[in-house]
């Protein structure tokens, strides 16, 4: 089996602010897995605030290859425990190389990927369109490019939130959900949660610090008129368990967790427990999409607006069009690239 490691750099239509900084473009590692003619794609992006490069992440894959004939013939999720110790727990890199498996495995089998898992395909929800924090004005304008999507995440944590969302409002009735990427305090996000839900908020993301307390997470969790989704507070399949009473959801981020066979296993876990799940993305192009958009049957709420973020995608795959989650026909995920940009092979 071959390996080869793509380098993109995905630019993006708008300048992205999150409460942590901003960025104009995206640099993505595509994961080609290739034997007999058959190719399994999968991505992660570069992300500082994780401590993840690209170089980083080709360094560790390095170290699987020695051992890349055993997915000739298993299944991913048999080996992905084996992978994880021989990373050294890089589960960005994992998250690539998993995902890239779970879509040449399916493909060797004729089926797609979310069908090779035993979903079924109806009811999925759509995906909401994100706008990063701006001017209001300008988080007025992202708005009404994008009109027709059902559902917008706003992202917040300034000081003047409540003011962002009063002035959106006024531009639609469309659903709005709330990230705050840990910029709020527990009184405030009570507080906010109040007035919030009045201008048709459905939920908030993360509020509180990764690292608040577990009082502060109950606090939160008992007087929030709003659900509180888990983002930066539920990462891995450890951290599911602990969101019980203390959140009423998790968004699994698959380059957080290690690719798709542990964000099916956390998905399935929330469910048991009650919780209810979402799968978000990074910005990134249809690859990346394509192999989260498998997970969609098992999910409350999705966000993969990724691709839709950047200027050209060079990737085909899944599309998303005003929140709707259009599948490729055939075997797999669906993705690839659309021509061979920068690569290295090994
Ligand atoms: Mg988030």
């Amino acid at each position: 089996m071959k390996l080869t490691k793509h380098h993109l750099t995905l630019k993006l239509r708008e300048p992205f602010t999150i409460a942590r900084g901003s960025i104009t473009h995206q640099k993505s590692l595509v994961v080609q897995l290739e034997h007999d003619g058959i190719s399994g794609f999968g991505e992660v992006t570069e992300n500082p605030y994780y401590g993840h490069t690209i170089a980083s992440m080709e360094e560790s894959l390095s170290k699987i290859e020695p051992l890349l004939e055993e997915y000739i013939s298993q299944p991913p999720e048999d080996l992905w425990q084996q992978f994880r110790e021989r990373l050294d727990g890089d589960l960005f890199a994992l998250s690539a190389f998993d995902m890239a498996a779970h879509d040449y495995f399916a493909r060797t089998k004729q089926l797609p990927t979310w069908k090779r898992w035993g979903l079924t395909w109806e009811n999925v929800p759509v995906s909401s369109y994100t706008i990063g924090i701006d001017s209001i004005p300008k988080m007025i304008e992202k708005l009404n490019q994008q009109q027709g999507w059902g559902i917008y995440k706003i992202k917040l944590g300034t000081d003047r939130d409540l003011e962002i969302m009063k002035a959106l409002r006024q531009e639609t009735d469309a659903v709005f959900r709330v990230d705050a990427n840990c910029g709020w305090g527990p009184q405030e996000t009570v507080d906010n949660s109040m007035l919030l839900k009045d201008l048709g908020v459905e939920y908030i993301e993360q509020p509180l610090p990764a690292d608040a307390s577990v009082t502060d997470q109950e606090f939160v969790f008992e007087n929030s008129a709003l659900p509180v989704i888990a983002d930066e507070s539920c990462q891995v399949e450890e951290d599911v368990r602990r969101c019980e009473g203390r959140f009423h959801g998790i968004n699994v981020k698959i380059c957080k967790c290690g690719g798709l066979t542990p964000a099916l296993s956390m998905l399935k876990s929330a469910r048991e427990i009650g919780l209810k799940t979402m799968v978000g993305c990074m910005i990134e192009s249809s690859i990346g999409i394509s192999g989260a958009a498998q997970l969609l049957p098992l999910l409350d709420y999705a966000d993969l607006d990724g691709s839709c973020l950047i200027e050209s995608d060079p990737a085909v795959g899944v599309s998303v069009s005003q929140g709707v989650v259009n599948l490729v026909d055939g075997n797999g995920s669906g993705g690839g690239l659309k021509s061979k940009p920068q690569l290295s092979a090994s």
